[in-house]
């Protein structure tokens, strides 16, 4: 579960084609990650996956079915953002449960889901406290437990540590990297720090004014970059 296809998939904001025809797989259990510098495209492109823009042509399947006409909530993915967007009147406990209480999950079934996210994400010890108690990573780690409740066969990541601090961002890192090996589950990460894209992808998709550059493991792009904006990009010596 979690292989997203999209085939020819293209985004016009009016007039302007901010997505030309674009084709890309994104493999079952893979850390993908999208790079590139702003306005590139990378959130858009994610939006797409996600349902929260529709595209303008193509198609994207999710685990083999069409998923293009498909609404976000029903498309199986989770989505975690830069701001955390957490309720800050609401315990833990409660922020994190939040979707499974929308969709009215069974009680029995929000808490042990609540339990087994916070477990994952040492969050055991907070659940009774407000967002306004928790420092800066352990907010965010609330944020991406929101989204693992929800058990999506994929989770989508915009920037979700550009707002923290530069030694936090590290840890973070290193949190979400561990989180992926813990779930085995599929990862886009969308971020414009290089470090980020070398140290945590599988995979990397190397953006460039909405198409794709070139698309490989972190050395693969290290050691053979396509062309000098890629080798820029990734920080190679070529
Ligand atoms: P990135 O996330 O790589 O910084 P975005 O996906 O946010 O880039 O933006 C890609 C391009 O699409 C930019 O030129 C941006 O101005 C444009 N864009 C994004 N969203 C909208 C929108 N809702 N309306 C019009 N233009 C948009
Ligand atoms: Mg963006």
């Amino acid at each position: 579960m979690g292989r997203i296809t999209l085939d020819k998939v293209t985004k016009s904001f009016g007039d302007v084609e901010v997505i030309p025809p674009l084709d890309l797989t994104i493999e079952d259990g893979e850390f993908t990650v999208f790079v590139g510098p702003s306005g590139c495209g990378k959130s858009t492109l994610l939006r797409l996956i996600a349902g929260l823009e529709d595209i303008s042509s193509g198609q994207i399947r999710i685990d083999g079915n069409d998923a293009t006409h498909v609404p976000p909530s029903k498309r199986g993915l989770a989505m975690v953002f830069q701001s955390y967007a957490l309720y800050p009147h609401m315990s833990v406990r409660k922020n994190i449960a939040f979707p499974l209480r929308m969709a009215k999950l069974d009680k029995a079934e929000q808490d042990r889901r609540v339990e087994q996210a916070a477990a994952v994400l040492n969050l055991a010890d907070y659940l009774d406290r407000k967002p306004g108690q928790l420092s800066g990573g352990q907010r965010q780690r609330v944020a991406i437990g929101r989204a693992i409740v929800r058990e999506p066969s994929a989770f989508l990541f915009d920037e979700p540590l550009s707002n923290l601090d530069a030694a936090l961002r590290v840890g973070m890192r290193m949190e979400i990297s561990e989180l992926h090996k813990k779930l085995a589950t599929t990862m886009v990460y969308v971020t414009h720090d290089q470090v980020e894209a070398m140290t945590m992808a599988d995979k990397i998709v190397v953006l460039r004014a909405g198409h794709i550059e070139q698309v490989g493991s972190p050395l693969e792009l290290y050691h053979n970059p396509r062309n000098l904006f890629v080798a820029g990009f990734i920080g190679s010596p070529t």
